[in-house]
């Protein structure tokens, strides 16, 4: 193995965290080598936040089309040109590779292709050819999708076989009910597919405010998407007439063209080398770590989807951008808190949430601690429309000066409103302080300050 000269910091994995971690490092003056195996950028980047949004934004103007007519804009239904999107797709994901490459070079970051391993607790082996040295390591291997084991297993996708996708399965099957799930079969069904979403409980996005869910279901059914609940699939075989999934309570599904896994993703800790270095991990495979991000050995660091933090892109990147400034930005208490994390489920229309849902807050504070504010009401883009689908909010409110601990939402344009009233709640808003603030009219988050 040809062996380098040391560097302050070893980064394992080019993934959200991994990148975040090594350029703001390398910004304070550190000496950091970044191990990368697969293109830059990492799950976010190629197979999961920027594809999926692309996918949204096309099914977004897809689903935006049907109003087109209420106000008077006649014309040609839309064809949704699969493969020219996915070309057009791949090709800005490789220009986000090529900033990324960049990037690193503008902050002298080395960058070393191939398979990281730990070596002991101060070495990294690059695919068994090159040994690098540093008295810290980050390891930021990330997640892959889990796959059922059941036979004919193999015979399905998972949300990566999903982008790799070359033209658009006509009858699809969605197996799952997380956040992946949810999206997918909301982008297959809105650019025309017949989609089956294949659930084992009663309903969707379990632990998330009920509302939301119950709500989205709703919408589901009369986009036409096909909602199976208290399924559990005992196995996918191919049939003459397409793909067919068996379910253990003695149903099956037939005639399709395409089956996704969308059941969770594992963290990449295998094949680490953790042991030899001293690390253990938990019975689902992740790396325990404390605020800090420090894991149980001294001067190694864990960041992103291989911890138990929420699995989110900003989520890793913070914590990976506080772990540096704190090792060598000289902000020694600078560490993330995670807990008030908004989030947004890109489903059609979208989901945003932060904070505790009603249960939660109830179980938390007692039932006499807590307040919600409920409001549901047509959006006025929706005014001429038919059926038109309605947009549904919740406060929830906890004591007597009702500081608010959970806000929700779903509807067109969530996802863009949440990011300010995340900020507003961070900073211990009470509901006063958003009645107190004036509304801006007409918009459908005006409904935030003008609750009763
Ligand atoms: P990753 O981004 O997965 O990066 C890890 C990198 O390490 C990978 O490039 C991997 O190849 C590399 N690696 C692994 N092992 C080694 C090794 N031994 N040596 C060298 N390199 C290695 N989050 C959001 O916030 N918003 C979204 O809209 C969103 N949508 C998503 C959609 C999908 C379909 C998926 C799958 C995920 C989505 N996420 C989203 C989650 C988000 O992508 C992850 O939380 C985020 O990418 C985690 O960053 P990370 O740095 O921990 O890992
Ligand atoms: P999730 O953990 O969100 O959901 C997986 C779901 O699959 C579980 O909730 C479970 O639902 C169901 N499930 C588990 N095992 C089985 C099984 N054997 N058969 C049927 N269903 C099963 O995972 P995802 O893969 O959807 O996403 C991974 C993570 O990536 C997310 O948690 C999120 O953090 C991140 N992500 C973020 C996005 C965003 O920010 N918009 C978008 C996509 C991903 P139940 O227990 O109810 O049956």
């Amino acid at each position: 193995m040809s062996i380098k000269p040391s560097f302050d910091l070893i980064v394992i994995g080019g993934g959200s965290g991994g990148i975040a971690t090594a350029n703001r490092a390398a910004s304070y003056g550190a000496r950091v080598a970044l191990v990368a195996e697969g293109p830059l950028g990492g799950t976010c980047v190629n197979v999961g936040c920027v594809p999926k949004k692309l996918f949204w934004n096309a099914a977004h103007l897809a689903t935006s089309h049907e109003l087109t007519h209420g106000y008077g804009l006649t014309g040609e239904a839309w064809q949704f040109d699969w493969a020219q999107f996915k070309e057009r797709r791949d090709a800005y994901i490789q220009r986000l590779n090529s900033r990324y490459a960049e990037g690193l070079n503008n902050n002298k970051v080395e960058l070393f292709r191939g398979h990281g391993r730990l070596q002991g607790k101060d070495q990294v082996s690059v695919d068994n050819t090159t040994l690098l040295k540093a008295p810290k390591i980050l390891l930021a291997t990330g997640g892959t999708p889990i796959w059922p084991e059941i036979p004919g297993a193999e015979l399905g996708i998972d949300s990566d076989g999903f982008f790799a996708l070359e033209q658009q399965p006509r009858r699809v099957a969605v197996v799952g009910a997380g956040y992946i799930a949810v999206e997918l079969a909301g982008v297959f069904r809105a650019l025309g597919s017949d989609v089956s979403l294949i659930m084992r409980r009663n309903h969707f996005l379990n632990g998330f405010e009920p509302m939301l869910r119950e709500h989205l279901m709703e919408i589901m059914q009369v986009q036409g998407i096909n909602l199976l609940a208290q399924r559990q699939v005992t196995q996918l075989r191919r049939e003459d007439r397409g793909f067919c999934l068996d379910f253990v309570q003695g149903d099956c599904l037939g005639g399709l063209d395409a089956v996704v896994w969308a059941i969770g993703r594992r963290p990449l800790t295998q094949d680490l080398g953790l042991a030899e270095a001293g690390l253990q991990v938990d019975s689902d495979g992740y790396i325990a770590v404390d605020p800090y991000q420090n894991t149980a050995v001294d001067g190694i660091y864990a960041v992103g989807d291989i911890t138990r933090a929420p699995a989110l892109t900003p989520v890793a990147i913070a914590a990976g951008r506080r772990l540096a400034d704190r090792i060598f930005g000289g902000q020694s208490e600078r560490h993330l808190d995670s807990s008030l994390t908004p989030t947004v489920i890109f489903s059609h229309p979208p989901i945003a949430t932060v904070g505790m849902s009603e249960i939660e807050a109830r179980e938390r504070y007692g039932d006499e601690q807590i307040k919600c504010y409920q409001p549901r009401f047509v959006p006025l883009l929706r005014a001429f429309a038919t059926e038109p689908e309605r947009t549904a909010m919740k406060l929830v409110t906890v004591g007597h000066d009702e500081r608010i601990v959970g806000l929700h939402a779903i509807g067109d344009g969530v996802d863009e409103m949440l990011q300010g009233f995340a900020v507003a709640i961070r900073m211990g808003a009470r509901k006063q302080d958003f009645d107190d603030t004036i509304a801006i009219h007409p918009t459908s988050s005006e409904e935030f300050v003008t609750m009763r």
